[in-house]
């Protein structure tokens, strides 16, 4: 049964819906559809109608009817998000409000090495507006052509870079954020250096959409590298990954960008099932890097750099086989490689996804203590452990046994899952390295924040939201 909005709704729905004007909202069940359902599709709700305002005092005028209402927000951006944070939940009684239409660029300062963007923005169009700048914005991940850059600051997004930039919440000098009794904080300073009480901004990223509306950001940009090295190696063994990050980091000057790790057999699975993609190596090694160091310069350094560094470690015995591309072109199918290799394990049937960190230094114990775990619990399963190895961030996944019912298997998820965080747990480590706790892991942050930090959670999200309207059900554990 569609919900039936009582009187003050409907009046309040009727009143948003002429602040909006019809480009500003969506209410056809047909072009509501995508929007309603989560991109893991494991989640699917309903809602009351999709609000798209066009600017921030729009979003301030639907905050404060809403507010006056008691209308639940769920905000959205490019619903790209991997936790079913943005997906309203099953009653039909929340609004779902997306930022797509806020997608101005509002002010490049070069020379401040800062753009000022809308939440709206799509986070690929910013890279490039960023170069045309001749400057780097660093944030990149897998959904950059439809996420956008107010979802990746919600959910404090990481990527590829992040060894060397930072995850979002590093990326960011201010944010203007509208709060859900409607009113505008506008904090878009553009300072390196501000020492005036509270970062606030800082409690609104990561913040998953619960305690208030992004809708733009100051961001910090980068000298553009003009030169990329890349390589993806055969390391030894596992211990190896994080003797080569060491070495890495000090032979690039710190100027190592990206260093992902995929087992051998990831790259045989990406050929196998995703067309483009090519295993390169002749043998399939136990596991691999991908790693990148960037320099100033069209000169060579950075791969004279990266060859030099690789030359040592296969004297040391640390590498074992290499391959360097020698054009733009071949680099890119290396990166389309590490991308394909997430669409290969869905092909390989029904998957468990972990998303968790631990201290670098105990990244090989990690995949190795939990590859002992699930194989006790389910033998034939199959690990697939891939990364971004320097923020000892493991996407730990785990793909079916060959022989078991795929049903059969998700049936198992809730023990895996705890199983494996029980793992990172123990070694210091973190349930979610990137992909924040939304709806799937709200009840596992329960059990590793204490008492303590969970009523710190609870007392800053009734500060900002008293009434409990904004993205309820989402991120923070009821008491
Ligand atoms: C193929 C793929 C690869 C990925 N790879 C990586 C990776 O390598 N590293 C990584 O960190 N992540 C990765 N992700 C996850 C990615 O970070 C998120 O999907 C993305 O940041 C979410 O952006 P979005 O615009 O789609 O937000 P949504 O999914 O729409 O929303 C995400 C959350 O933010 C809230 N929200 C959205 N916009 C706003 C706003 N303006 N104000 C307040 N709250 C808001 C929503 O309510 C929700 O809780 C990947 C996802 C995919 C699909």
């Amino acid at each position: 049964m569609p919900y039936t909005p009582n009187d003050t709704e409907r009046d309040a729905l009727s009143r948003i819906r002429a602040c909006l004007g019809p480009k500003g909202w969506v209410d056809d069940a047909d072009a509501l559809a995508p929007w309603l359902i989560d991109s893991r599709r494991v989640y699917e709700g309903r809602c009351l109608g999709m609000a798209r305002p066009a600017n921030t005092q729009e979003v301030a005028e639907i905050l404060a009817i809403a507010y006056q209402a008691g209308l639940q927000i769920v905000p959205q951006g490019g619903n790209t998000g991997r936790v079913g944070g943005a997906t309203p939940d099953a009653t039909g009684r929340q609004l779902l409000l997306n930022l797509a239409r806020m997608n101005s660029v509002r002010d490049v300062d070069a020379a401040n090495y800062t753009m000022t963007v809308e939440a709206g923005c799509i986070l690929k169009d910013l890279q490039g507006v960023a170069e045309q700048a001749d400057r780097l914005f660093p944030l990149s991940l897998g959904a950059e052509g439809s996420c956008q850059i107010g979802g990746n600051l919600a959910s404090n997004a990481g990527g590829i870079n992040v060894v060397r930039y930072g995850n979002a919440r590093d990326l960011v000098l201010g944010l203007e954020v509208v709060l859900p009794d409607g009113r505008i904080w506008n904090g878009l300073r553009r300072l390196r250096k501000d020492n005036t009480g509270y970062d606030l901004k800082q409690i609104f990223l990561g913040s998953e959409g619960t305690l208030g509306i992004i809708t733009a950001a100051v961001l910090k940009l980068f000298p553009l590298p003009k030169e990329r090295a890349t390589a993806l190696v055969a390391i030894a063994d596992l211990d190896t990954a994080v003797t080569l990050l060491e070495r890495a980091r000090s032979a690039s000057g710190d100027a190592l960008m990206s260093f992902e790790l995929m087992p051998g057999f990831a790259l045989d699975w990406a050929e196998k099932h995703v067309e483009g993609a090519k295993q390169p190596f002749e043998t399939t090694y136990d596991w691999t890097i991908l790693m990148e160091i960037g320099g100033p310069r069209t000169d060579g350094a950075a791969r004279i750099a990266l060859e030099s560094l690789l030359e040592s470690a296969f004297e040391d015995g640390l590498v074992i086989d290499a391959v360097l591309p020698q054009s733009e072109d071949q680099r890119t199918q290396i990166w389309f490689l590490r991308e394909a290799i997430v669409e290969a394990q869905v092909r390989e049937g029904a998957q468990v996804k972990h998303d968790v960190s631990v201290p670098v230094s105990q990244v090989p114990r990690f995949i190795r203590e939990a590859n002992a775990a699930v194989a006790e619990m389910m033998p034939g399963i199959r690990p697939y452990p891939f990364g971004h190895v320097g923020d000892g961030n493991i996407h730990y996944n785990l793909s079916q046994p060959i022989d078991m019912p795929a049903a059969e298997f998700l049936g198992h998820y809730a023990k895996l899952q705890h199983r494996v965080h029980d793992v990172a747990l123990s070694l210091d480590g973190s349930i979610s390295a990137e992909h924040g706790i939304g709806r799937s892991k709200r009840d596992e942050l329960l059990r590793c924040k204490s008492a303590v930090e969970l009523d710190m959670m609870r007392s800053l999200k009734s500060l900002f939201d008293p009434k409990g309207l904004m993205n309820p059900g989402k991120t923070i554990p009821d008491a």
